[in-house]
């Protein structure tokens, strides 16, 4: 799903988009300039690979997501919210595969692993 930039206004834009067995749910709005606010909530399960015995395993996301889409190169500096930058359009499934990725990039350690941590 494809939200050209000139479409985003002051009335927010809904979208629901499953992607790579995950659901970004949300609203997009115009803010000012060249800027829009995305919150959505990112859930679904996706698999981990736990960092300490390499076993992969299946998680619940339920994630909230607040940033900053900015149409060009962002040259401010915004303390509340992280900026992604995009081309006149915003790509929701381009969105979720990096979001999800980043996830994926994180420490993970599953659930046996955890409770050895505990220990
Ligand atoms: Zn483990």
């Amino acid at each position: 799903m494809n939200i050209p930039f000139r479409r985003i206004t002051s009335t927010p834009t809904a979208f629901k988009v499953d992607a790579e067995g995950v659901t970004l749910e949300g609203e997009v709005v115009f803010t000012e300039r060249n800027l829009a606010l995305l919150k959505a909530v990112l859930s679904g399960e996706v698999n981990l690979t736990c960092d300490i015995c390499a076993e992969d395993f299946a998680t619940m996301l339920n994630e909230k997501i607040e940033l900053l889409i900015s149409n060009g190169i962002y040259k401010g500096f915004n303390e509340t919210y992280d900026v992604v930058e995009i081309q006149e359009s915003l790509d929701l499934n381009e969105f979720i595969h990096s979001e999800v990725e980043l996830i994926k990039n994180d420490y993970h350690s599953c659930e046996s692993c955890k409770k050895q941590e505990r220990n």
